[in-house]
């Protein structure tokens, strides 16, 4: 059963549309225009949740503007800045349809995209990821860095996820309140979404170009949106710490084993080289196989405080239990 029937809304819509926006005042009005009669095309209830993610223009004055023309169109607004994913976020947790869009709001996802997005859903895709085509919009440093780490992130976690496929996606209900049970802090959707299953369906486009300012990720939110990613999916950092500490300590207690025998084999060493080399020695080896012990412990505990689901059912066929005394 669809959470929007549970909360026994009538007025729930079938699709909500959830819009990201920091500092979008100019390109907002123009995706609202285009973005609405596609909506309305689409022969079935629609909301426009707007999320704004503190911004310091007149983004929230124009949602509130929006809201009182078509109260279809509803607006979230943060108390600052929180970063992308978490409007996203924030968006994908009050949307109320059966199925949800994310899409940003500088006209680089296309409206005209929706109504294939909704007609793949139709068909059963619970899943409906958007795949950009590389094209000369993007700056070439960005496809290529994005290219880079989108294989080491599939290398490191064992999670594909194609370059060129951003926030721009449908998910239906049921994977929608599957992933909002994850309770981890960093959620990094765009692994997740891949991680989770379900019948997926995949819709190439090309970006058009950001219609007015620049783009709002600087280096150092991309940066750490790229880290988060990682960190989340992946222990393998921890375990380069494991090894190189495995490594130094060996290197550190041949070092002791050097300054010893080479003190007795030829007693002719400087005085006091023997105790220094072989107390800083022993000190380095001891300390790095403590740091291997501990990145090991750390990977699990990060484990378990993410506290992810260990699978998720989709679906059951089942016979109803009977009762063990006959009613009769
Ligand atoms: N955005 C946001 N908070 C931020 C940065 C960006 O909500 O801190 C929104 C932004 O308004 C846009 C979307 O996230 O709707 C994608 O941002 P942008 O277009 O700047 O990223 P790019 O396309 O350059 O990756
Ligand atoms: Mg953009």
């Amino acid at each position: 059963m669809s959470s929007s029937a549970v909360k026994g809304s009538t007025a729930a819509p079938t699709l909500s549309v959830v819009i990201p926006a920091f500092n979008e005042e100019h390109n907002l009005p123009r995706l609202i225009a285009e973005l609405s009669p596609v909506l309305g095309d689409l022969d079935l209830s629609w909301e426009i949740l707007i999320v704004d993610d503190g911004s310091g223009d007149g983004t929230w004055d124009l949602i509130r503007a929006l809201h009182q023309q078509e109260p279809r169109i509803r607006g979230l607004r943060f108390s600052r800045n929180f970063g992308h994913q978490h409007a996203l976020i924030a968006g994908l947790a009050d949307a109320r349809g059966d199925a949800v869009i994310s899409m940003d709001a500088d006209m680089q996802h296309p409206p005209a995209l929706v109504p294939e997005l909704v007609a793949a859903w139709r068909q059963g895709k619970k899943v409906v990821c958007t795949l950009r085509k590389d094209s000369d919009e993007i700056p070439s440093g960005k496809r290529l860095s994005s290219r880079l780490y989108y294989r080491l992130f599939s290398a490191l976690s064992g999670v594909e996820i194609k370059s060129g496929m951003a926030d721009y996606r449908l998910l239906d209900r049921q994977v929608l309140d599957d992933l909002l049970q994850f309770r981890e802090s960093g959620l990094f959707l765009r692994g997740l979404v891949q991680w989770i299953g379900y019948p997926r369906a995949e819709v190439p486009f090309s970006c058009g170009t950001r219609v007015e300012g620049k783009s709002r990720y600087t280096l150092r939110k991309m940066v750490q949106l790229a880290w988060n990613g990682v960190s989340s999916f992946s222990v393998v950092p921890l375990r380069i710490v494991t090894l190189l500490g495995l490594m130094a300590s060996l290197a550190a207690f041949m070092g002791f084993a050097y300054a010893i025998i080479s003190h007795w084999m030829d007693g002719n060493t400087a005085p006091g080289w023997t105790s220094s080399v072989a107390i800083v020695s022993i000190l380095f080896g001891i300390l790095f196989v403590c740091l291997a012990v501990l990145s090991e412990y750390l990977g699990r505990i990060l484990d378990e405080v993410r506290s992810r689901p260990r699978f998720i059912v989709s679906e059951r066929a089942d016979v109803p239990l009977q009762p063990l005394v006959s009613q009769a």
